[in-house]
């Protein structure tokens, strides 16, 4: 096996579409456990880390470009990402423990192609867009876009995603997310929920996203969600017909972790409690 810590995204490109059996390497949280227990057995190891774009967060265009090799635990360092999408710092760091928090990526999450990943519903719910490069130049590819099933991406070869831009914030906007595992930390979320909102200065919803994650074979953009709750003040009939377009979206898995039926029902739940807190927030800023 080769590895190579190229510094430019180009050369990177280039090294991961000359070899089919290449992987990226960001903090191998997912890779190298995946490699340990010989699941993948990759020809070249492509450390993109070495590359400036990828570990770096910052305002552009009024929103936030966030590097794709930045961890969760530099993200919730960062002075102001955190007033800003709180709901997506907080999804990143719910990320296994501290010490895994302190390697896990926002790339790596999503392109381990889980439908559980914990920041893929925050950064849907938040309109992230992915900025990949490849062979044959740079791509922007909505996050929704980007995990196509488990283990499957919307990525061509050679292609990684290099950054994610967030999109700028208006007044009194902000999002959160929340998931069910069966303890307190350290698990997989059975269901997870993001949400990100505008409200006007009569608190009435003005814009919403609403993404489900671990409730089908990817994450889902659930826009009827949304829809059930632009142009109210969340009171309980919208959050009613919220929780019934989370459920509606839902087609999980029936395994030990949860049944279809316990699934269905905590996405509900879950979308409900997320627009809330995120209504919370959005109305003090
Ligand atoms: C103990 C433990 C607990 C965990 N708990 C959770 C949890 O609670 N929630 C959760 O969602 N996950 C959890 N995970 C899984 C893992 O930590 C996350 O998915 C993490 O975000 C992966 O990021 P990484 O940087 O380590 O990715 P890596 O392991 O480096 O890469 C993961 C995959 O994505 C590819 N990849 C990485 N970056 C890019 C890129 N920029 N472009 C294209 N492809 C790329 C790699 O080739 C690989 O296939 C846990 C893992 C462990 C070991």
């Amino acid at each position: 096996m080769r590895y190579e810590a190229p510094e430019t995204v180009e050369r990177a490109a280039e090294l991961l579409g000359a070899t089919a059996e290449a992987r990226v390497l960001a903090g191998g949280t997912d890779l190298l456990v995946q490699m340990r227990g010989d699941v993948i057995e990759p020809a070249l190891i492509v450390d993109i880390k070495r590359i400036a774009e990828t570990r770096t967060v910052g305002e552009e265009k009024g929103g936030w470009r966030i590097g794709a090799a930045v961890t969760g635990a530099e993200l919730k360092e960062h002075p102001r990402l955190k007033q800003v999408w709180p709901g997506v710092v907080e999804a990143a760091n719910l990320i296994g423990s501290t010490q895994v928090q302190g390697r896990a990526t926002l790339g790596g999450n999503l392109c381990n192609g889980s439908p559980a990943a914990d920041s893929v519903p925050a950064l849907i719910a938040a309109g992230a867009v992915a900025t990949l490069a490849g062979p044959r130049g740079r791509r922007d590819l909505p996050v929704e876009d980007v995990m196509l099933g488990p283990r499957k991406l919307a990525l061509t070869p050679g292609e990684f995603v290099v950054s994610f831009l967030l999109p700028p914030r208006p007044p009194r906007a902000s999002d959160d997310y929340l998931r069910f595992i069966p303890r307190t930390e350290m698990d997989i979320a059975v269901v997870g929920a993001g949400v990100s909102l505008t409200v006007d200065g009569a608190g009435t919803v003005t814009a919403a996203r609403v993404a489900l994650g671990a409730v089908a074979p990817r994450v889902l953009l659930v826009p009827a969600a949304a829809a059930a709750i632009v142009g109210s003040r969340l009171d309980r009939a919208a959050q009613d017909r919220l929780e019934a377009a989370a459920r509606a979206a839902c087609a999980p898995i029936d395994d030990k972790r949860g049944t279809v039926e316990f699934r269905t029902q905590v996405a509900g739940v879950l979308a409900r409690r997320a627009a809330l807190i995120a209504l919370d927030r959005a109305r003090t800023r």
